[in-house]
């Protein structure tokens, strides 16, 4: 990737040399004679998106020397969410998710704070510490606000000179679509809040309280985000937040806080078959259908997304890291979810227990290590859940497609 954006940085005036799918605009800058010949030129690239995904692969594309625009349809970048606590997870690689970051060329000093311990609550009542010498995730805020992931890229790629034009739709002739969830393939609500709650990071399974998910409160530095998220069905949340509300309060006890927002979010889940669709667009994040179907987590398959398509923008399309680095790890998440399921009240108690007894991280990179029985289970879930509606994911799918074949 790095080689990529080297090769990117010495393009030539010479159309031959430019990437399929990206234009000249001619913008001769540095060393150019008056016909062009042996100067350096920034080719020009259209995003639709600018949240997670469309961010970073603009930024990416910015600091390769590209003419990055990107079109997002809200009066502002980052917009979906409003200043909560997301997690970017480092439980599913050995390689730390910071350090792979770096080495996919984005700049050091992304805006997260470590976590290395939690509270797994069954659904018996009872409470599990876990804990892990590296993080296993780190907490980082999203949404436009200050502080925030989105508002971090977005300053560096208007240093690298990159813009985002707001509250417009896109041309239809953009490069990369970064445009966010397609379909209602699993549900969320969260309340993000400010009290004087001490830091903690509570997660609770419990199938009674949402069957194909689970319900989190995080807390730090006296801002917190409390949600519920239903991965794999759409039905209505209310409940479940009130009673998961009812579970964390018993542990935590009663607390004054401050709403800031509450409300409703959808997300999909596909597999796609590549990145790239037949009419050469580059597609990246939830748009790709990009998600870890356990957990709902998309961070950092989002950024990984968007670090993939870029090497294909530049010429250096890596299908090894395409397959080892997204298709492979969501199929585990299938075959996962499947037997987090399967394994009802008991089983995820018991799950819950194993977690506490060793280092947590380990535990998650064991739990989703890719295993012929997981790949075996996602192919049986492919076929029990799928999707009877019809599918809107789009020309990149593939889990629609095998499961309507
Ligand atoms: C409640 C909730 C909590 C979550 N928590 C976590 C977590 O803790 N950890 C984790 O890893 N993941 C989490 N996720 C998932 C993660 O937030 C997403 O996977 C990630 O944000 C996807 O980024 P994206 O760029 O694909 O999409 P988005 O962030 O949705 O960005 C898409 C952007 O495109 C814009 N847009 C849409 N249509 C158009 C159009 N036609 N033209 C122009 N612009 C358009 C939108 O306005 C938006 O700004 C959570 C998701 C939800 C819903």
């Amino acid at each position: 990737m790095r080689g990529a954006i080297a090769a990117a940085l010495e393009l030539r005036f010479e159309g031959s040399t430019l990437p399929a799918g990206v234009k000249a605009v001619g913008a001769v800058r540095s060393g150019a004679g008056r016909d062009g010949y042996n100067a350096r030129v920034h080719p020009a690239v259209a995003l639709a998106g600018g949240g997670l995904s469309g961010l970073s692969s603009a930024l990416l594309l910015a600091r390769a020397g590209f003419d990055v625009t990107v079109y997002e349809r809200k009066p502002v970048a980052g917009g979906r969410f409003a200043g909560g606590w997301q997690i970017l997870e480092n439980g599913s690689s050995p390689a730390d998710v910071l350090e792979e970051l770096a080495a996919a060329g984005f700049p050091r000093g992304v805006p997260v704070h470590p976590l290395h311990r939690a509270v797994l609550l069954d659904g018996f009542g009872r409470r599990f510490e876990v804990a892990s010498q590296r993080p296993f995730a780190y907490f980082v805020r999203r949404g436009a606000g200050e502080h925030t992931l989105d508002s971090w890229l977005l300053g560096l790629l208007e240093q690298a000179g990159g813009r985002v034009v707001r509250g417009v739709e896109p041309p239809t002739d953009v490069q990369v679509v970064a445009t966010g969830p397609r379909q209602a393939d699993g549900v969320a609500r969260e309340v993000v809040f400010t009290s004087r709650l001490a830091d903690t990071a509570l997660v609770l399974f419990d199938p009674a309280v949402t069957p194909t998910g689970y319900a989190y409160l995080f807390s730090l530095g006296g801002h917190g985000t409390f949600g519920v998220a239903q991965v794999r069905r759409t039905a209505s949340l209310r409940a479940a937040q009130k009673l998961a509300w009812r579970r964390f309060r018993d542990v935590l006890g009663e607390f004054p806080l401050e709403v800031v927002h509450e409300g409703g979010q959808y997300m999909n889940f596909s597999i796609p078959t590549a990145l790239q669709d037949g009419a050469g667009r580059w597609w990246v994040g939830e748009a790709a259908g990009v998600q870890d179907y356990l957990f709902g987590l998309g961070n950092r398959l989002a950024m990984r997304s968007a670090a993939l398509a870029v090497g294909g923008l530049l010429g250096q399309w890596d299908g090894a890291a395409f397959e080892n680095g997204l298709q492979r790890p969501m199929a585990t998440s299938v075959g996962l979810r499947c037997l987090f399921e399967a394994l009802g009240r008991r089983g995820l108690a018991a799950l819950c227990r194993a977690a506490a007894g060793g280092d947590f991280r380990d535990f998650l990179l064991r739990l989703q290590r890719p295993r012929l029985a997981t790949t075996l289970l996602a192919t049986v879930a492919r076929w029990v859940w799928r999707e009877r509606r019809g599918c809107r994911h789009g020309a990149l799918c593939q889990w629609c497609r095998r499961r309507e074949g």
